[in-house]
């Protein structure tokens, strides 16, 4: 299916000769997804450099029916930015919308373009004394609408919720080109439906994100980061809670990895290092900081610690002494998927459930994914602090790539079924995309879903925005 010329035509016009790319090397990195398992094919990706470019478009496209993939960094786990493979749908990226418009110290908010890149936003907040703790390993190239259509998660969870929870105010335009702004920079607001929140995590299905305005936090001032190593899950839950109340509730960051990806770390990656003397089966990655400067928070999480190993809660546990140390525990977390990558194909999973029932989902999602796959390596690791788990398989040793990724569907189905047992989520931070559009409309319920296809149908009646995913 192609596009009418004159279509494209005007489009062009509406960015002008910089705001463009049609050339079918320049197209490239718009048509393939991060991961690789989506390639598509689009006649044009637009690089609009104002709202005003982008409601034109989308007023242009519903006007004519031309079907619109927003994208941000293209590090999206789901295939949610990557165009359909019939070559009807244009590319918006808004990558050339990268201002930060204002930062109010004083109110702690900060104004910016959806094109900023995360790591952009923590650097600006953090010149103004100022932090902004939104914080994935993609954060050196995803954006922030991306982040905010994604409603990222990451590692500061715990302490400071996921994307929506920093949210005061975005600008959206919507599938008919109509700005709906509400930038603004209050806490208080009641007054009628919550609007910003139904864009927050839609992966651009209703409407494309092109400014939004955040709370920003005090910079911290003490930073204590802790490696601890573990004999089970149990034992790595129950010293959350102590942990907690040695804190004050100050943990920001509670990442658990198995034995198994620093085994994948060392055999495969460089600059790795065991950090203990003999192996232990889990090992849990913890930061606590406070927005003053305090010595007796790192006394109370080595006494914590130290009374945990006493009681045979833990293991062993090493708090970092330098800047490198801590670098050192955290490179070991982030570089768990290149460890398993290097390990063969995985079959991935993305969960929630309530902490508790952590461990009951990896008993019973690991026996369920072996009987299906015998003697694969069942890798679950991440933000364990949130109740949520990169719960992955990856293949056995010398078995077919193909034959064991051909298993995909069977596996994801055991597993999520566990986590629908525990009332979880098949999707807690990455999405649905185009990945796991199935799935979702198998566990959301029949109301859920009436709901979201209303809203949908509302906001875009021409099914212009990313048609294809999340419903
Ligand atoms: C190394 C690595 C680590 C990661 N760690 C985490 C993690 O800890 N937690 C986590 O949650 N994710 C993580 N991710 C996944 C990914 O980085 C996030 O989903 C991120 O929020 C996507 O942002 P992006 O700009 O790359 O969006 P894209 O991939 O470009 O797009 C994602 C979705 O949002 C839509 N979209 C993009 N911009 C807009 C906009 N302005 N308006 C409307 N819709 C838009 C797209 O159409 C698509 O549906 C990680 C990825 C990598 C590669």
């Amino acid at each position: 299916m192609t596009i009418d010329i004159q279509h494209l035509n005007r489009l062009r016009e509406i960015v002008g000769p910089q705001g463009f790319l049609d050339q079918p090397g320049d197209l490239a990195p718009y048509v393939a997804d991060h991961r690789n398992l989506y390639r598509g094919v689009t006649p044009l990706v637009l690089r609009p450099s104002s709202t005003e470019q982008v409601s034109r478009i989308l007023a242009l496209c519903n006007d004519v029916g031309v079907a619109v993939v927003p994208s941000g960094g293209n590090t999206g786990y789901c295939g949610g930015a990557t165009p359909s493979a019939d070559g009807s749908q244009i590319v918006v990226s808004l990558s050339r919308m990268n201002k930060i418009r204002s930062l109010d110290a004083l109110n702690y908010t900060l104004n910016c373009e959806a094109g900023c890149v995360l790591a952009g936003i923590q650097t600006a907040a953090e010149a103004a004394d100022r932090f902004f703790p939104l914080s994935l390993g993609s954060e050196g190239s995803c954006q922030i609408g991306g982040n905010l259509s994604t409603n990222a998660g990451g590692t500061s969870v715990v302490r400071y919720g996921m994307a929506r929870s920093f949210v005061l105010g975005l600008e959206v335009v919507l599938p008919d080109g109509r700005v709906l702004d509400s930038l603004k920079a209050l806490r208080k607001d009641n007054t009628g439906y919550d609007l910003r929140d139904l864009f927050i995590g839609a992966e651009g299905t209703l409407g494309i994100i092109t400014a939004a305005t955040f709370k920003l936090y005090p910079k911290p001032q003490t930073v204590v980061t802790a490696l601890v190593a573990l004999k089970s899950l149990e034992g790595a839950i129950e010293l959350l809670a102590q942990l907690r109340t040695a804190s004050g509730d100050a943990i920001v960051t509670y990442e658990v990895m198995p034995r198994i990806v620093i085994d994948f770390e060392l055999k495969y990656l460089k600059g790795i290092n065991d950090p203990f003397d003999r192996k232990h089966d889990w090992y849990v990655l913890v930061e606590v900081q406070s927005a003053r400067r305090d010595p007796a928070l790192s006394d109370a999480i080595q006494e914590s610690l130290s009374a945990a190993i006493e009681n045979e809660l833990a293991s062993d546990a090493l708090v970092a002494q330098s800047e490198a140390q801590r670098a050192a525990f955290w490179s070991m977390r982030e570089r768990i998927p290149e460890g398993e990558r290097h390990a063969g194909a995985s079959i991935k999973h993305d969960v929630s459930v309530s902490i508790t029932d952590i461990p009951a989902l990896v008993e019973e999602g690991s026996t369920a994914m072996l009987k299906l796959v015998p003697n694969g390596r069942v890798i679950s690791f991440g933000h364990l602090g949130d109740g949520n788990l990169h719960f992955n398989l990856c293949q056995p040793e010398g078995m077919d790539r193909a034959k064991f990724e051909a298993l995909t569907p069977q596996v994801n189905r055991a597993v999520h079924d566990i986590v629908a047992k525990y009332r979880g989520s098949i999707a807690a931070e990455h999405g649905i995309g185009r990945l796991k559009r199935e799935e979702l409309a198998h566990y959301k319920s029949a109301v859920e879903m009436d709901v979201m296809r209303a809203i949908k149908k509302a906001l875009d009646p021409k099914g212009i925005m990313n048609p294809g995913k999340v419903i």
